[in-house]
């Protein structure tokens, strides 16, 4: 029998440290060279850089990179994000590393999977799209966009830690809260999902930040048996 699921991305379907040392550190290492050539990237990236509307390399690269930095939501750095991760997975310089029970778990077509991540929609396609046997990284990538039901993130649905958000998210799949289980490495989130009776479980990862409170909740160190 299928299942419905709603799944986490980081530190459930893909190592915690795929973000911050891989994406985040590619985008920052792409910077210098996308505004050394200003005018001769594709057109997407040059119209992002203009909108920014610093003339001066020196400052325009710093503003930037101050943006990620400080973690800012900024809608132009947002999408000047989405299109250097495209390229990025596109020439395979990046690789998201999928954990095989989480590909398998996703790729079963009797299972209905959603995704609910604070990445943007746009960034959780490109990462599915590409997705790797994190054992076997050299493998040419699964695109597991077609098994993949729907896409939440916070500007969809609202923030993760708020049950408003799951409400929010039942009502988009039409859905009843015990007729889906949602997979997650924040009991926080875990614990905002509850409220809306949705089934949850921790999802206990290599990597992942230790939870105190870890048998509150059903724990999977591996989706194998779901
Ligand atoms: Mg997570």
């Amino acid at each position: 029998m299928g299942k419905t699921l709603l799944l986490d991305i980081e530190g459930t379907v893909c190592p915690i440290s795929f973000v911050k040392d891989i994406l985040f550190p590619y985008f920052v290492s792409q910077v210098p060279k996308l505004i050394s050539q200003r005018g001769s990237n594709d057109e997407k990236i040059d119209g992002i850089l203009k909108s920014f509307e610093i003339k001066e390399s020196e400052q325009l690269k710093n503003h930037i990179l101050d943006l990620v930095a400080r973690d800012i939501k900024d809608s132009k750095l947002k999408s000047l994000q989405g299109f250097v991760w495209q390229n990025g997975y596109m020439d395979g310089s990046i690789k998201a590393p999928i954990y095989k029970d989480a590909i398998n778990l996703i790729s079963n077509p009797d299972n209905n999977v959603y995704i609910y991540s604070s990445g943007s929609v746009k960034a959780q396609k490109l990462l599915f799209q590409y997705a790797c046997d994190i054992d076997d990284l050299e493998r040419k990538p699964i695109n597991l966009i077609p098994f993949i039901k729907g896409y939440f993130d916070i500007t969809t649905s609202g923030p993760k830690i708020e049950s408003q958000s799951y409400k929010n998210i039942l009502k988009d799949i039409n859905i009843q809260g015990e007729d889906i289980l949602f997979l997650s490495d924040n009991p926080l989130e875990l614990d905002a999902a509850r409220k809306c009776n949705i089934d949850v479980g921790l999802a206990l990862r290599p990597g992942n930040y230790p939870v105190a409170n870890k048998s509150d909740y059903p724990n999977y160190t591996t989706f194998t048996n779901l």
